[in-house]
């Protein structure tokens, strides 16, 4: 039996970064698990903190006198010996400390020392016989058996309107019981049941290769609408049947609400539900669900990678491509890479889709890394829709200064006749719409991020996206003094002020940042337009993904050129993501769907891609630019911001961090250094920001030193400047 046990502190400092030794005291020596949350004397004055048991030791030889471990603080593990490598690879790819990795894989409520809520639930104890077998107790206990566990009294007897006197009935005879059951504090709420579809043919066999191949690692290219979530839903039947569990993920799970409203339509509430809008406790309760190996599914966001599944064996990254899989906080991890981890390591099965896959995973399929199975058509009969491109620049020499071009105009106005919906996209980053003056194109910015204001209309406001300050508009530039303020770049509330003069009849909605910030807004929103309740549904990002209607059949691009403009070398990338998946929102049903994209630079390859329904095409574009320029995937970029409130000091130490890696560089002929050179955002919340970019064959053991000479350069400033580092961002802004 283990006498010591090596433990990780609950503290983020990269000075206590190692394992501790303690002594395990007999008492604890029977109980004592890896993953126990423990407390431990610690330090000079032995103050009592919690650690982690990371490891446990039959024999230990020291000089020093070993403490001993106080107390075990849970009656659970908060995460397993099988983590163990896991958590060594995340600390070591994401340059971060132990603790940081234990803090993503292991919910907040366990550190806060959250415990189950308890209470009685209903279980089947034994067949049902003679007078019961008769209404109403055919059916409680019918009822009960579909759902063991799930219901309290009183829940069973709210929800399918049961008097409590039969069910005590059932229980005095000890047909059914009650046991003492953990509750959720979640809602559980019921879903209409989601038909089962007979898959065809295509289906079935990308279905069938997933299942019985001998590969681990699949990259499902199926355009919009082709059916992949039945697809998925397939491969977790499969899985269940064999009594293993299995792991959706989806992009930040409160923008979809349409596939928990499947997938909960078809499994029922037996799945969990993993997303960061949930409250610790309930994140808390759904983690013990599947700890405690009370569902074999769970259907999340990012983090929902790291639950607990005792027999994982198949995960699934739904629209792969997208962004909110990446942590943009320590460790910066992609679930991408976690689930390539867990397949290394546990052997599960891993499989993405997207519609049009990010450069990176497509790459990978080629080489073969991925089996590269391709859906080309849709799965209901529906085709893909017609997209025709309008160059703006023609528009105004044809004098028409509106944000609409007139075949969009006319578009809008057959679809409102015909009664079917529109979407109206903008492509904008909360920054890309801002106030200038025409004189002296003087830009309005917030006063502590360096961020273009954003106007409101409804409030006559100017705000920022980043911080959230607003200020009153103003008519005057307070730079030349002229009056002429103009409000530039769409912005939704603009786009719908403009619909209104055109169509002052058609009922809008509107979905972006501002209309969404309550916690169920997003799914208000969606429930209204999938009603019929308004003809048209205009929105930024967030109505790209997912969106399944069957009455759209006209989706119009305002301005497809905003992110083509940025300075980062995904702009290509994203923006050719952002209209073909836009795009697929238009003729999901019998009608077939038209796509009107506006733009300003039609000649883009991004934009003809995408409106030629053309990933190979954009592909084959984008990998040969990216190799010229030695990008990801054929190189690796690390970043370094540097921020701080006082600018002179951030400018000197960012140049003297320069100088020094400069110096470093000089041994690694593959390894190019860009900067040091102020941000594209240049100040967030009062921060200014600097950045250096280092871009070629860059090992992890490299950026490790690089991070620790960065951190070494900053410590007599500790507090006054921040540095954050990240190997493979997803943006370079
Ligand atoms: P994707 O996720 O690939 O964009 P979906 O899974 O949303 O596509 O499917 C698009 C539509 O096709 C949905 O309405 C879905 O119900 C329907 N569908 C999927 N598979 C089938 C099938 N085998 N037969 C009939 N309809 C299907
Ligand atoms: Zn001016
Ligand atoms: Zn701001």
């Amino acid at each position: 039996m283990a006498s010591y046990a090596q433990v990780i502190i609950n503290n983020e400092s990269s000075m206590v970064d190692r394992p501790f030794t303690y002594k395990i005291p007999e008492r604890l020596k029977d109980n004592l698990k890896i993953g126990h949350r423990i407390k431990i004397p610690f330090g000079k004055g032995n103050k009592k903190i919690d650690g982690f048991v990371f490891s446990l030791l039959d024999q230990y030889i020291s000089n020093y006198e070993i403490k001993e471990i106080e107390s075990i603080e849970d009656d659970f593990t908060a995460f397993e010996e099988r983590d163990i490598p896991l958590i060594e690879e995340m600390r070591e790819r994401y340059l971060c400390t132990y603790i940081q990795c234990i803090k993503v894989i292991v919910p907040a409520g366990v550190f806060e020392g959250l415990k189950l809520k308890k209470s009685k639930t209903v279980y089947i104890k034994k067949t049902l016989e003679g007078k019961y077998k008769k209404e109403p107790y055919d059916r409680i206990y019918g009822i009960v058996k579909e759902s063991q566990g799930i219901f309290t009294k009183s829940q069973l007897s709210k929800t399918y309107n049961i008097s409590l006197s039969s069910i005590n009935t059932l229980i005095k005879n000890g047909f059914i019981q009650e046991l003492e059951e953990v509750v959720d504090r979640f809602d559980q709420r019921n879903y209409e049941f989601y038909e089962r579809k007979n898959l065809n043919d295509n289906q079935r066999e990308v279905v069938e290769t997933i299942l019985h191949s001998d590969e681990k690692k699949f990259l499902i290219h199926g355009i919009t609408g082709s059916g992949k979530t039945e697809i998925y839903m397939n491969l977790v039947e499969k899985t269940m049947e064999l009594e293993k569990d299995s792991i959706i993920l989806v992009p930040e799970i409160a923008l979809t609400p349409q596939m928990v409203e499947r997938f909960k339509g078809r499994f029922g509430n037996k799945i969990a539900v993993f997303h960061s809008k949930l409250s610790n406790g309930e994140r808390f309760d759904e983690w013990m669900r599947v700890k405690n190996r009370k569902v074999q599914l769970a259907i999340g966001a990012r983090s929902a990678i790291f639950l607990p599944f005792n027999n994982l064996s198949l995960i699934v990254i739904d629209e792969e491509h997208e962004s909110s899989y990446k942590s943009d906080s320590d460790p910066k991890y992609h679930a991408r890479e976690i689930g390539e981890i867990l397949q290394k390591n546990q052997g599960v099965k891993l499989v993405l889709g997207s519609a049009t896959p990010s450069v990176e995973t497509y790459f990978k399929a080629n080489s073969r890394e991925y089996h590269l199975l391709t859906l080309t058509k849709r799965a209901d009969k529906a085709t893909l829709p017609v997209t025709e491109i309008v160059d703006m620049r023609e528009e105004l020499v044809r004098k028409n200064k509106s944000m609409f071009s007139g075949a969009l105009l006319r578009a809008i106005d057959e679809a409102l006749s015909k009664k079917e919906q529109i979407i109206l996209f903008l492509n904008r980053r909360g920054f890309s719409t801002f106030v200038s003056c025409r004189k002296c194109g003087f830009v309005f910015k917030c006063r502590n991020c360096d961020i273009s204001l954003t106007y409101h209309h409804h409030n006559d406001t100017l705000s920022c996206h980043y911080c959230g300050s607003t200020e009153k508009t103003k008519k005057i530039c307070p730079k030349c003094g002229s009056s002429y303020v103009k409000y530039f770049g769409a912005g939704t509330e603009k786009i719908e002020e403009n619909i209104k003069k055109y169509f002052p009849s058609a009922k809008t909605i509107r979905m972006d940042f501002d209309t969404t910030r309550k916690k169920d807004a997003y799914e208000e929103i969606y429930n209204s337009f999938k009603a019929g309740n308004a003809d048209i549904l205009i929105g930024t990002q967030m109505i790209a993904k997912g969106l399944d209607f069957k009455n759209v059949t006209l989706v119009g691009v305002v301005a497809a050129d905003i992110s083509l403009n940025l300075p980062d070398f995904r702009s290509g990338e994203r923006t050719f993501q952002l209209l073909t998946q836009v795009g697929g929102r238009a003729g999901r049903g019998e009608k077939s769907g038209k796509v009107i994209i506006q733009t300003y630079t039609p000649e883009s390859y991004s934009i003809i891609a995408a409106s030629n329904h053309d990933y190979e095409g954009f592909y084959q574009e984008e990998i040969n630019l990216r190799k010229t320029m030695n990008y990801p995937p054929f190189s690796k970029v690390f970043l370094i911001n540097i921020s701080s409130k006082d600018e002179a000091l951030l400018i000197k130490i960012s140049h003297s961090i320069g100088q020094e890696v400069k110096e470093k560089l000089k041994d690694y002929e593959k390894i190019e250094i860009l900067g040091p050179c102020p941000c594209t955002i240049g100040k967030v919340k009062e921060n200014y920001r600097w950045q250096i970019i280092l871009k070629g064959d860059i090992e992890n053991k490299f950026a490790i030193s690089i991070k620790n000479l960065c951190y070494e350069k900053i410590k007599n400033h500790k507090g006054d400047i921040k540095i954050s580092t990240d190997l493979n961002p997803l943006s370079l802004l």
